[in-house]
């Protein structure tokens, strides 16, 4: 399992990356689509040109499928294998370790082992890891980053708070639905609803708390998931 969290812990890595990339391809990617559409709408030019504008739209569209599928680090050929969330949480840290140093974050590890869960190792990391930025992008400088991992009695917990600016009420609806986001800048909206999905097939949930009142304000995601019996 070591060595299949080691490989996960690359992929997380590469899947960023992916992820900061993509980023950059979309915007072109839709300006190109826009522009073969107006193009489309004009009558006048040859037939064959009507073609090539027709295949380069389609083009377009494998693209954008390849961009949504880069999202995720999941392979199709990985196994769930019992895993201790706690290897999860360090292969997790390790990621975002260069962030957490930067902005002087205070990392809080309450890492009980022998909350063993049985997981595509690539998706936990993916969702933890998206967790992590999620904290880190809502943390001042020198705030809190606190993850908790505990075994209970059917189930194991997993829970990602930080000290940042919170999530407003009015927010909370919308926070796991595909394409919502408050970042201007870097945000896609598709962290919160993939992790959810991935919880949801490993017959878990996903639950949040968040608070914005001044000088209290916070957020705590936490993922619980079935206890595997050994
Ligand atoms: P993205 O990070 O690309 O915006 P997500 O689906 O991961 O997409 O998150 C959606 C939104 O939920 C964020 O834009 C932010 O407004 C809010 N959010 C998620 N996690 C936190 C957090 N820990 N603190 C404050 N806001 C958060």
């Amino acid at each position: 399992a070591t060595e299949a969290l080691r490989k996960a812990e690359e992929r997380a890595v590469a899947g960023r990356l992916a992820l900061e990339v993509m980023h950059e391809v979309k915007n072109p990617l839709e300006a190109l689509g826009h522009l073969t559409y107006l193009a489309l709408q004009e009558a006048d030019y040859p037939e064959k040109v009507r073609k090539y504008l027709l295949q380069a739209e389609e083009q377009m569209e494998n693209l954008s499928h390849i961009a949504r599928q880069t999202l995720g680090f999941s392979q199709q050929m990985e196994k769930p294998r019992p895993v201790d969330l706690v290897a999860v949480a360090e292969a997790a840290i390790r990621i975002h370790q260069r962030v957490i140093e930067e902005k002087r974050i205070h990392l809080v590890k309450d890492l009980r082992e022998g909350a063993i869960a049985q997981v595509f190792t690539g998706e936990m990391l993916q969702v933890v890891s998206n967790l992590i930025v999620n904290a880190l992008d809502a943390l001042p400088a020198e705030g809190i980053l606190r993850l908790r991992v505990r075994k209970r009695k059917n189930e194991v917990d997993f829970v990602i708070a930080d000290n940042g600016h919170g999530i407003p009420a009015q927010h909370k609806e919308a926070l796991f639905q595909p394409f919502f986001t408050t970042k201007t800048d870097k945000g896609t909206g598709l962290g919160l609803a993939l992790s959810k999905r991935i919880i949801e097939r490993h017959n878990g949930r996903i639950r949040v708390r968040s608070s914005i009142r001044p000088g209290k304000s916070g957020t705590a995601f936490k993922i619980s998931l079935p206890l595997r019996w050994r």
